[in-house]
């Protein structure tokens, strides 16, 4: 009950108003009472001080009396008269007359000094008597016999039991103690038997009323006394003598005691019991409202089985029947909503469109009470196809074995905005989806749209209990789960994008890299298992780039799907893959990215098979491709790797296919290779010299040579074309073959080519200020530096910072940089256009046979390249060939260089044609700048000298100055 905050509340109402005033009256009872026993009792002591007092005086008065009586005849008795003494022998020990005589002792032993002593003290009248009080001494009595001539004193020391005797036995309660007082003198006198003396210090002394009480103690005890006056008459004098009457205190408060033992003890029983009965009100009201308490506290743990039980009576039994009611209600509505968030889950944790079918009208019972329900999914937001999953009462879910074609109206119910539709059995014959819920007993029937976002997908229909019970809350549980049903199929197909696009390339729908890998690691678990062989193809398109470049990129995307489409075909053929034995599904094609594809072949028993496969793809390619109007042609080179000659693992294999890739392109593409170790260790040395470039940019170790191009007509070297070397640390200088490919590959051209570019401005920057008149510098540019977007930058920062005339240079680009007249390379070369540089057309005659470019750009030379030339002048075909390129490039009003001139018919033959221009080992091959000016300056002096060299002034034409037989200082 105190664990109650309202129980200790009562609990302290109940004693603020009863206890407290209850205890107070007691007290005030108490002491009330208590005061008039102590009254009672005092009053009790007066009295018997009083009797105890009348008594002494009494006795007092008899001596008194009798001392009176006796002295008239004394006077005569001598003292051996024992008759005159006889009358006064009781109530004195010693007696004497005492006169001017000699003392005549009567009786006892009288001390005549003493007794003179005493006379002498008191001043008696005649007839009179008085009491001598002393300390320590008995009460002697001193009566004035007469005669006032020669007075004569009877006195006697009065004997003590005589005084005392029988006091306290007879009226008095034992033990009272008695006391004389006298209060000149201060003394007093206990009675004989008892040696208790009240202190003179007591309050007794300043009693000036003649009756009174007071308290004094001893140091034994606390005692409690009343004192009596003694009256005084004109015959006994008596000197305010008192009487003091002491009890003990414990034996006067005997009856307060008795109260003081037995009220509190009654009082305190009397609490208690009002305390107890109080209590078990409190605890009465109290433990109902805590077991409610608790039963609510028990309701917000959710713990909804809790009921509290109270019989009360009152109003708190009836609050305890209608929380028992709510927890009930509660719990109900808790357990509907944790089944629903169960049903929630189990429906928005799945991604695969059966199995949520499935999950939901399999659940759907235990939210509401149905007979029959349906779920009909659209197959695609805007189509009429649908699969429908039913089930009848707790049977199975049965699933549609065909997508059914729904009606124009059921597509318009299903695509209608409402929440919720309640349906007639007649009106259910319009809606054939809905047949399976029709039932003679008669259930109604709802429906329930599955509308995720802005799109229906489909319905959910259920066939309710005809006149069963139903409940508020149903409509709105179906309602939720159509919703959820809703967003799980949103889920999953979004979960399904995902995974496409996660998985598959999204220009060609193939696999690409991520599930190529995964299915080549199945099938290489299983060939393992088998102990088969599994072939890794990587196919390259040849010169793609070139198509990107020359017709777009849509057009080049374009290709790339009609080509997977055809690699696709070609690998599934039967005919192709039927023969050697393979199942054609198991064959997988992936896009890797760009222009790369991969083919696996898994379990091979023959490992030439992969061979056959590759052969038929590039036969595949002999037939254009035709992409709008434009058809195009186009190879691709295949490299194969076998599992497990060539790798045991995926990326081993990946990689060594595309080692074998690259052989077959550099052996002169359209072709395939099987992978061989010996590629392998190739593929590793371009590995490290490519790394090896990496550095060698920053260490310098690229430097440019520069050869002659000279004037066939006058002889004279117009001017020079700056190739690059390197000067590797190991392998001794590397020429560009070496290396430049794999540059332009890695990018790192561009760095090299920024190089490159201020090397030559430099140069040509030196041998303008030598005065070696106007020499046109070539500099080879790579398509891989236009694409750059900082290429131009760069060139116009170099230009200023070496303040080299630009008319100076010429840019050799090949034919592919310029097959697009858009795009950035375009751009560029523009840009580069209006700086002032020109350009010339390299290797001329090797690439397309298009010449539509040269009027887009402004190309001012043509470079025929040395494959034509080498052949020159025996083969009437390339004879031919370059004739025609040197016409062509006349009627377009571009000079033309011949590359490659080593002999001197061929520089005869391109002169003849009216090519006036060569450059070749015959006029000097490549040399350092240092010879190439020392090459320059020998020129000069040949100039000076024209027939210095008959031999070759004959073979050349008469105004050419004679060609030289150059040192051969090749670097
Ligand atoms: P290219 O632009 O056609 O350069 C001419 C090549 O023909 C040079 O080879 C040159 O040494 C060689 N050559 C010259 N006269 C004769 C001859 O009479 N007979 C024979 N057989 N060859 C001759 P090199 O220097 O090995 O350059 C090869 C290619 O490397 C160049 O072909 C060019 O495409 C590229 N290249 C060279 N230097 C650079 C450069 O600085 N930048 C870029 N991007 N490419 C460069
Ligand atoms: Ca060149
Ligand atoms: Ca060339």
């Amino acid at each position: 009950m105190l664990r109650s905050r309202f129980g200790r509340r009562l609990l302290v109402i109940f004693v603020g108003c009863s206890l407290v005033p209850a205890l107070t009256i007691g007290i005030a009872s108490y002491r009330s009472v208590r005061g008039q026993l102590t009254d009672q009792a005092e009053e009790r002591l007066a009295t018997l001080s009083q009797f105890a007092g009348r008594t002494i005086y009494d006795r007092l008065t008899l001596l008194e009396n009798r001392f009176r009586t006796s002295g008239a005849t004394l006077r005569g008795c001598g003292p051996a008269d024992r008759p005159c003494v006889d009358s006064l022998d009781f109530g004195v020990t010693d007696l004497a007359l005492i006169g001017r005589s000699p003392m005549v002792a009567l009786g006892g032993r009288p001390d005549e000094k003493d007794f003179r002593t005493m006379v002498d003290r008191v001043e008696l009248g005649s007839k009179e008597t008085a009491l001598v009080v002393r300390a320590d001494r008995p009460l002697a009595l001193i009566h004035r016999i007469d005669d006032g001539s020669d007075p004569a004193y009877l006195v006697g020391l009065i004997d003590a039991p005589f005084l005392w005797s029988n006091l306290d036995s007879e009226a008095l309660p034992d033990p009272v103690h008695l006391t004389l007082w006298e209060p000149h003198g201060g003394d007093l006198l206990g009675d004989e038997t008892d040696s208790l003396v009240v202190p003179t210090g007591s309050s007794l002394r300043s009693g000036r009323s003649a009756t009174g009480t007071f308290r004094w103690s001893s140091d034994r005890e606390n005692y409690r006394a009343a004192y009596w006056t003694f009256p005084t008459s004109h015959r006994l004098a008596l000197p305010g003598l008192r009487l003091v009457l002491s009890e003990a205190e414990t034996d006067v408060l005997v009856p307060i005691a008795d109260f003081e033992r037995t009220f509190p003890l009654m009082l305190a029983v009397a609490m208690l019991a009002a305390l107890a009965f109080g209590i078990s009100q409190i605890r009465r009201r109290v433990v109902p409202l805590d077991a409610l308490h608790r039963g609510t506290r028990h309701l917000a743990e959710q713990n909804f089985d809790t009921r509290v039980e109270i019989s009360s009576g009152d109003e708190i039994e009836e609050l305890a029947r209608s929380f028992n009611v709510m927890a009930a209600r509660v719990g109900q509505h808790f357990d509907a909503l944790a089944t629903a968030a169960d049903v929630d889950r189990a429906v928005l944790s799945l991604v695969d469109r059966d199995r949520i079918a499935e999950t939901a009208l399999g659940r759907l019972p235990d939210l509401v009470a149905v007979d029959a329900s349906l779920l009909t999914l659209l197959e695609s937001s805007d189509g009429a196809a649908a699969t429908i999953w039913t089930r009848e009462g707790i049977g199975p879910v049965n699933r549609s074995p065909e997508t059914v074609i729904l009606s124009d109206r059921e597509l318009a119910l299903i695509r209608s905005n409402a929440p919720r539709l309640t349906v007639s059995a007649e009106d259910l014959a319009l809606l054939p989806f809905a047949t399976p819920l029709i039932d003679p007993g008669g259930g109604s029937i709802e429906i329930y749209p599955l509308r995720f976002g802005e799109e229906v997908a489909g319905v959910l229909a259920v066939r309710r209990p005809a006149g069963g019970e139903t409940s508020r809350t149903d409509p709105i549980q179906i309602g939720h789960l159509a919703d959820q049903v809703a967003v799980a199929l949103g889920n999953a197909r979004m979960v399904e994008q995902v995974r496409f696009l996660a998985f598959y390339d999204g220009l060609t729908g193939l696999p690409n890299r991520i599930l190529c890998k995964e299915r080549l690691a199945q099938a290489l678990a299983r060939a393992e298992r088998q102990k088969c062989h599994v072939a890794v193809c990587f196919l390259d398109l040849d010169q793609f780039s070139g198509i990107n470049d020359s017709l777009g990129h849509d057009l080049g995307d374009q290709l790339i799907e009609r080509v997977a489409k055809r690699l696709l075909a070609t690998c599934r053929e039967a005919d192709t893959v039927a023969r050697l034995g393979f199942d054609p599904a198991a064959v997988e094609v992936a896009r890797l990215g760009g222009d790369e594809f991969t083919i696996v072949l898994p379990d091979l028993d023959d490992p030439q098979d992969a061979a056959r496969v590759a052969r038929r793809v590039l036969d595949s390619f002999q037939q254009p491709f035709r992409l709008g109007t434009h058809e195009v042609f186009i190879s691709a080179s295949i490299g194969i790797a076998m599992y497990p000659e060539d790798g045991q693992e995926i990326d081993d294999l990946v990689k060594n296919a595309d080692v074998a890739m690259y052989h077959a392109k550099e052996e002169g593409r359209g072709a395939y290779r099987m992978f061989s170790a010996a590629m392998n260790a190739e593929a590793v040395g371009r590995m490290h010299l490519e790394q090896r470039l990496r550095r060698a940019v920053e260490a310098g170790e690229f430097r440019l040579v520069y050869q002659p191009i000279v004037d066939l007509e006058s002889g004279r070297v117009t001017g020079a074309e700056a190739l690059i070397r390197w000067n590797h640390p190991d392998r001794g200088v590397l020429s560009p073959a070496d290396f430049i490919s794999l540059a332009e590959e890695s990018g790192l051209i561009v760095r090299l080519g920024e190089w490159i570019f201020r090397q030559a401005c430099l140069q040509a920057k030196v041998w303008h200020g030598e005065g070696r008149g106007p020499l046109k510098l070539g500099i080879n540019v790579s398509a891989r530096q236009l694409q750059d977007q900082d290429f131009v930058a760069t060139v116009r920062k170099t230009l200023a910072e070496t303040g080299v005339d630009p008319t100076a240079l010429v840019l050799e680009l090949t034919e592919t940089v310029l097959m697009r007249p858009d795009g950035l390379v375009a751009d560029s070369i523009r840009s580069l256009a209006a700086l002032g540089l020109a350009f010339s057309v390299d290797d001329f005659g090797t690439g397309y046979s298009s010449l539509s470019y040269l009027k887009h750009f402004p190309v001012g030379s043509l470079k025929i390249d040395r494959a034509f030339i080498r052949h020159l002048p025996g083969d009437p075909d390339y004879a031919a060939i370059t004739t025609a390129i040197v016409a062509l490039a006349k009627a377009l009003g571009l000079e033309v260089v011949a590359e490659g001139v080593e002999t001197e018919e061929q520089a005869r033959f391109v002169l003849d044609l009216g090519c006036h221009r060569a450059q070749g080992y015959l006029f000097g091959p490549p040399v350092a700048p240092e010879e190439f000016a020392k090459f320059l300056d020998a020129q000069a002096q040949l100039l000076l000298r024209p027939s210095s060299h008959p031999s070759a002034s004959e073979q050349l034409p008469p105004r050419s100055p004679g060609t030289l037989s150059l040192p051969a200082t090749g670097c």
